[in-house]
């Protein structure tokens, strides 16, 4: 029986902590609003809301997803200027569904969480100014957060200025400098295509070739935008349409060999042919099938690495220098600038997050094996706590607006229990858990993230933390879980 029921009372609001001001923190705010559970604080700590897209701030940052899927369901957009929009144009999107939503009061900016315990039946909180005590205790902190920087001999040891991608220093003009960019994935990509013919010059240092998808950045034109904004239900109409065909297409062809994957492959082969110069093409080509790494999505990365003043670099790296970067066939590349565009630990998941759980478990024990969890959204042993996207979230077939959106739906639903008193604690049993992640363990050699290439989605034992099915399973599986799988009190 819950306190509730015990005390004879009939509703109560939960008390809810919530690490971060990004998409997902805003999407938990906002629910909870909606839902008349106004007892939340949103701990973030900058000073801005936005998470990533406050974040990055990098020449050429955009959304590689199509604009109208990028959004809440809630509140679709119907303002995208294009396709593929910008950076500033997504964090705008945040900051304005921030103010609409009312969510300011609850942010406390510059506050960061550092951890939490389970005792006595709440999470007592710990952050920069102190601690407190909830009910429950959501993350929202996202998956690339903490940055990699190489283990490349000698960087420190650079004389100019040089920066992590997600670190942009603005202050420097670049217009007429030896830049040399190391890393070509999503980010690298879209520098390459931002900085190329606009700099000094370019130097593109690839350690691993990767796939294209082209997706060409269309705009959206005013007569479009006019009618998305004065027509709500054809702006819904859009936003359903697009995430539709985004789980149809692309959503399938990763988690299963078929029509779809070989002809989102074709398509990579063929935009590849953009390069003219034979052995140019050849350095450019990966050994392993497209998609298998996270795919990059881009459309004038070809045309921009083909640039004079752009060099493609695949010698490896010997070492960094006080003048530039030496390669292993002993030539020094002169470099006034040097970006990092060299990812993120994707096995972090919120940590450095000192978690403790029912007997003293924190999450690095619990997480020995790398990142797990029940259904990518709760962990047995740590009662009340979820953690949005977390652990095997479908963010490789699908808008991770999406996903969000339907864990954040999982959780209201437990918080609703908490409400009307039918539960005080709520956590995964470990059988449940276990047989879940042998599930995906038996899915994941269809997908075509285990055909020969090492990527971020991989845990230190070379497995995806991916979702093996279709995202609509995702969401069903979260409206649907059984009862039979959880310890409540
Ligand atoms: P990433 O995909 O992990 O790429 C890192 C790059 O740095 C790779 O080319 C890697 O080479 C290279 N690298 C790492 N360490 C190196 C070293 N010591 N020496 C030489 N090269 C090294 O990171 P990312 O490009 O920042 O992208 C991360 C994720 O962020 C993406 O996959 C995507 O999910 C997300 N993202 C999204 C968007 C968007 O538009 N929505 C934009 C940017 C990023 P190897 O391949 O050999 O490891």
């Amino acid at each position: 029986m819950s306190d509730l029921a015990r005390n004879g009372s009939t509703s109560r609001s939960p008390r809810v902590a919530i690490i971060g001001a990004g998409m997902s923190g805003l999407c938990m705010g906002i629910k909870l609003r909606q839902a008349g559970m106004y007892d939340f604080v949103i701990y973030e700590k900058a000073d801005r809301v936005g998470g990533t897209w406050r974040e990055n701030t990098y020449p050429g940052l955009s959304c590689d997803v199509p604009s109208r899927s990028y959004a809440f369901s809630f509140e679709p957009n119907p303002d995208w200027s294009t396709m593929f929009p910008g950076g500033p144009e997504i964090f705008e999107y945040f900051d304005r569904v921030a103010d609409k939503y009312g969510l300011r009061r609850h942010i406390r900016f510059g506050e960061t969480v550092h951890g939490g315990t389970w005792e006595d039946g709440r999470w007592t909180v710990r952050t920069t100014s102190g601690e407190e005590r909830f009910d429950f205790f959501v993350s929202g902190a996202g998956i690339l957060h903490r940055w990699r920087m190489p283990d490349i001999p000698g960087l420190d040891t650079f004389a100019g200025p040089k920066w992590h991608s997600a670190a942009w220093d603005h202050s420097v003009p670049l217009e007429d400098k030896r830049v040399g960019l190391v890393g070509t994935g999503s980010t690298g990509v879209q520098i390459t295509t931002a900085l190329s013919g606009n700099v000094g010059h370019l130097d593109v240092f690839q350690r691993t070739p990767q796939w294209v998808l082209p997706l060409p950045n269309h705009r959206s034109s005013r007569a479009t935008r006019e009618l998305l904004r004065r027509v709500p239900p054809i702006n819904r109409l859009a936003h359903r349409a697009w995430l539709a065909y985004l789980e149809q297409s692309f959503g399938v062809g990763v988690i299963r060999p078929g029509w779809r994957r070989s002809l989102l492959q074709g398509a990579c082969r063929q935009h590849l042919r953009l390069v003219g110069d034979p052995e140019l093409r050849r350095r450019l080509t990966p050994d392993y099938q497209p998609m298998c790494k996270r795919i990059v999505m881009n459309y004038g990365f070809y045309q921009a690495i083909q640039h004079p003043q752009t060099t493609l670099v695949d010698t490896p790296i010997e070492r960094v220098e006080a003048q530039g970067i030496r390669t292993t066939d002993g030539v020094l590349h002169e470099l006034d600038v040097l970006a990092l565009a060299t990812g993120f630990d994707g096995t972090a998941y919120g940590r450095p997050l000192e978690l403790v759980g029912e007997g003293g478990l924190t999450l690095d024990e619990a997480w020995r094996d790398g990142p797990r969890g029940y259904l990518t959204v709760a962990l047995p042993a740590f009662p009340n706590y979820f953690a949005l996207v977390g652990p095997h979230s479908p963010f490789g077939n699908h808008s991770v607006m999406a996903i969000s959106e339907a864990q954040t739906d999982f959780v209201m639903g437990w918080l609703e229990r908490f409400r009307t008193g039918q539960i005080d604690a709520v956590a995964p049993t470990a059988q449940a858990t276990d047989r879940f992640n042998e599930a995906m363990d038996r899915a994941m050699p269809d997908t075509v993230w285990v055909t020969g290439c090492k990527s971020w989605y991989m845990n230190d034992r070379g497995q995806p933390v991916l979702w093996p099915w279709t995202p609509a399973r995702h969401r069903e599986m979260l409206a649907t879980a059984p009862m039979a799988d959880f310890v409540v009190d």
